[in-house]
């Protein structure tokens, strides 16, 4: 570890050693973790990725950490806050895009330079690198829709250009989510768009979440489960969690929320462990009374550091 503080220390990079990992996640679950490194640069995410796989240490990489929970456990973990974040218009129909840029800076920046068919992700937490891992959607459209290809590094250490195939993209899912490749920069599809129809696009989209999802200042990481499949159908998650008399659903430390029932709440002390008790009921009864099982869409971190 000495080595990796002294290479921040030279290059200036902000870190910090032992420090609880829940404040850096959405739903504010997760114990300490030996070392988190905020990086703002793409030429420093790849040299310190590089000399983490080098020393071969455990480690996560986060952008908004609004998809995922930690385990309480004290883990030798190095956590990297991915904060790149430049945009560049390429061409006629392609930008690219540092994977730590979040969204809403990403929504804002095509709102200015007239560039449409991203606005479905307005409103969405987190950042662009995130939200392709996940493939992360709305409104009927997903990441995957706009992706053209990607500079990645690999495990080896190799930085290469993908494809979207090289993702395997599903529902909510890519080899990124579970995996340890990190997306470096992403290529996205766009169309030239009157400022006027974006706005009004993004402006629609954020009334409906304001509308139909509870405040994004609770402890939550958003839907919590995936919209299951049901007579080859994808059927909503929270309308099943609705059905099985589960809306509300709550103990003295987390809650399903009231407004959308597929929102997870942390009343603001819960530990991991309330949460795996937490879920277990949820799928449990649910699977009693419903007949379907309910798979998680939010990502686990284990004390090994392992994404489950
Ligand atoms: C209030 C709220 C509303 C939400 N609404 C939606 C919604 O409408 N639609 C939706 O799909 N999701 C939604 N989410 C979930 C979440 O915001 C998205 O999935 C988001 O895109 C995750 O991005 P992130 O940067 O926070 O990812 P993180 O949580 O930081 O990471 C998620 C996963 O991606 C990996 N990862 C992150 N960056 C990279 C990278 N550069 N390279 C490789 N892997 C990487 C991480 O290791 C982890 O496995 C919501 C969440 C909240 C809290």
């Amino acid at each position: 570890m000495e080595k990796l503080i002294l290479f921040l220390k030279k290059n200036k990079i902000k870190y910090f050693k032992n420090k609880e990992i829940k404040f850096y996640t959405t739903i504010k679950i997760g114990g300490k973790v030996d070392l988190i490194v905020i990086i703002n640069k793409s030429y420093e995410l790849i040299q310190l990725l590089l000399k983490v796989k080098k020393q071969q240490y455990p480690f996560i990489l986060l952008g908004g950490g609004s998809n995922v929970v930690f385990s309480d456990n004290a883990s030798k973990l190095v956590v990297i806050i991915n904060k790149t974040s430049d945009i560049i218009r390429l061409s006629e129909n392609l930008i690219k895009i540092n994977s730590g840029v979040t969204i809403n800076n990403l929504t804002n920046w095509c709102l200015k330079n007239k560039i449409g068919g991203l606005e479905f992700l307005a409103g969405i937490p987190g950042t662009l690198g995130g939200a392709t891992a996940v493939n992360a959607g709305a409104f009927g459209k997903s990441v995957s829709d706009n992706l053209e290809k990607a500079e990645i590094l690999t495990e080896k250490g190799e930085i290469k250009i993908v494809d979207k195939k090289y993702f395997q993209f599903e529902y909510r899912n890519s080899v990124f989510k579970y995996g340890k490749e990190v997306i470096l920069n992403i290529f996205l599809k766009y169309i030239n768009q009157d400022e006027n129809k974006i706005k009004e696009k993004i402006t629609s989209h954020i009334r409906h979440r304001k509308q139909s999802h509870p405040s994004y200042k609770c402890f939550t990481a958003g839907c919590f489960f995936k919209n299951p499949v049901k007579n080859n159908k994808r059927i909503s998650a929270g309308k099943v969690i609705e059905m099985s008399g589960l809306k509300g659903f709550h103990d003295n430390n987390l809650l399903m929320s009231e407004i959308h029932s597929n929102f997870l709440i942390n009343k603001g002390n819960a530990s991991f462990r309330d949460l795996i008790d937490f879920e277990n009921k949820i799928t449990q009864e649910i699977l009693k009374s419903e007949g379907i099982k309910l798979e998680r869409e939010v990502i686990y971190i284990t004390s090994d550091g392992e994404k489950c």
